[in-house]
């Protein structure tokens, strides 16, 4: 197993990294636990004042960790400070919260006192990936050390640079040993160390097929996981949505980090009446969009992450073409070093490679609707169910699409995104349980009923 950052604008490998050994894997876990001991002592006055400081260092260094993330996984400079920005006010949000989500909850029985308290289970696994190679470790580690738990990280192999940052700010913060620990490892090692009695739970933020394994591996030891899993988000256009809009945020929701993103939009379904002037305005949007090097700031769509992500792309355009489908702008790689790839559309994409997979670029699938019941079905006509957003200024059409819309989260007039005070999740193949606000720091703890007679 590779672990190695790769700049995706050049192709140039700019470090490698061997992976932890069987003795460094099983030094870390012995921390952890050890850790966790004491650590599920601590008030949440000491666990946020560290947090606290975590976020101002986040804050102070936010040039340099975004650098860092461009580097890696080629991440727009600005985006990537935003990245580091969204960390530290996830941060801020579980050290000012924490105590009053998990505050006991007295319940009225026939005890004399009776209630529910929430209590932290031990070291928690973090299996995550490369998109967002920060906000997807704080927003698990922010609630998870608040609750009292410690962090293990396995973060993907291709950004083991940003691993190593995120651990050092939490050293930095004042964590005692072993309370956020990076493991530097392959996939390879995820079950063995997900079977160790030492570790209490896990979540994984990736693929399906790395959440099945995940999942088994952690059934068969009957532990607790969080899955946050792939998505084919749909957007929806019916004829009342202000359509200027729609085209901007559908050309921002579908190019979002260049389309890496489980919440960018993927399947656009527009309503049959405004179908060829929305087709017209976004395929122009897609188009003047500006491909380049992520440092420039007058770039809009950078490279993908990997050669591998390419490919897997061109692949999946390649389907469409040959079913038939050729795309209406866009469609090849871009002819310069590193892992470019045009801003595409493809139109008619109902029954394509492009429909039913998760397509992991800046690649729109576009499908028309005769009526809000065909459009509700072309939405929910996907295994997934992470996001979905719908553009109308109907009350009654609202309604129904909140309620009938198959996603952990709905957006009506607006980009799907997350937020530290909603709760963040999916259902179907896009996984279970959930990130952010009350339930998503209750995740990861016992909720123990008391009794005093
Ligand atoms: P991935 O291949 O599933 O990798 C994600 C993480 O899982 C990496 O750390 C990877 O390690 C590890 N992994 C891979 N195979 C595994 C296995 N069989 N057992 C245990 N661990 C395994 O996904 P990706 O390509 O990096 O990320 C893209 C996927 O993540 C997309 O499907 C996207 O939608 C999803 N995602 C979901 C959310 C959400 O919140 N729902 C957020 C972001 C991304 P290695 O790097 O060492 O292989």
């Amino acid at each position: 197993m590779t672990i190695a950052s790769i700049n995706p604008a050049t192709g140039e490998t700019l470090k490698t990294f061997s992976p932890d050994s069987d003795a460094v894997i099983e030094e870390k876990l012995r921390k952890a636990a050890a850790a966790a001991r004491q650590w599920r002592k601590t008030s949440f006055a000491e666990r946020a004042q560290r947090l606290t400081r975590a976020a101002s260092i986040l804050e102070q260094r936010k040039d340099a960790l975004g650098r860092l993330m461009t580097l890696e996984m080629g991440k727009l400079r600005r985006a990537a400070v935003a990245e580091v920005e969204k960390c530290a006010g996830g941060c801020r949000y579980y050290a000012e919260n924490a105590e009053r989500h998990l505050a006991p909850e007295p319940v009225k029985t026939d005890a004399r006192r009776s209630e529910k308290r929430f209590q932290p289970l031990g070291p928690v696994l973090a299996v995550m990936p490369w998109n967002f190679p920060f906000w997807q470790v704080f927003r698990f580690a922010a609630p998870a050390l608040m609750a009292g738990n410690v962090g293990l990280l396995k973060h993907a192999s291709s950004v083991p640079q940003c691993a190593l940052a995120i651990e050092e700010i939490f050293r930095e913060s004042g964590y005692p040993e072993g309370c956020f620990q990076t493991l530097l490892v392959g996939s390879d090692k995820v079950k063995r160390i997900v079977e160790d009695p030492r570790v209490a739970a896990a979540t994984l933020t990736g693929s399906d097929g790395a959440g099945r394994s995940l999942a088994t591996a952690a059934g068969a030891q009957l532990k607790k996981t969080v899955l946050e899993l792939g998505g084919s988000d749909p957007f929806v256009v019916l004829p009342s949505a202000d359509l200027d809009k729609a085209v901007q945020v559908a050309v921002a929701a579908r190019v979002q980090n260049a389309g890496q993103s489980c919440i960018a939009a993927k399947r656009f379904i527009v309503h049959e009446k405004i179908a060829p002037e929305f087709e017209k305005r976004f395929v122009q949007g897609m188009k003047a969009l500006k491909v380049g090097d992520p440092q420039d700031d007058a770039t809009e769509v950078g490279p993908l992450a990997s050669q591998q992500v390419l490919e897997d792309i061109e692949k999946q355009v390649r389907g469409a073409r040959e079913q038939g489908h050729a795309p209406a702008c866009g469609g090849k790689r871009v002819d310069r070093p590193g892992f470019f790839f045009e801003p595409t559309v493809i139109l008619d994409a109902k029954g394509t490679r492009v429909w039913s997979e998760e397509v992991f670029g800046p690649v729109a699938a576009v499908a028309r609707a005769r009526s809000l019941d065909e459009a509700i079905a072309l939405a929910n006509d996907t295994q997934f169910g992470l996001g979905a957003a719908a553009f109308t200024q109907d009350p009654a059409e609202t309604e129904r699409l909140v309620e009938e819309m198959e996603a952990g989260q709905v957006f009506i007039n607006g980009m799907v995104k997350s937020d530290p005070r909603l709760p963040f999740g999916g259902i179907k193949l896009s996984g279970y349980g959930r990130e952010l606000s009350e339930e998503g720091i209750r995740e990861f703890t016992n909720t123990k009923t008391v009794w005093v007679g």
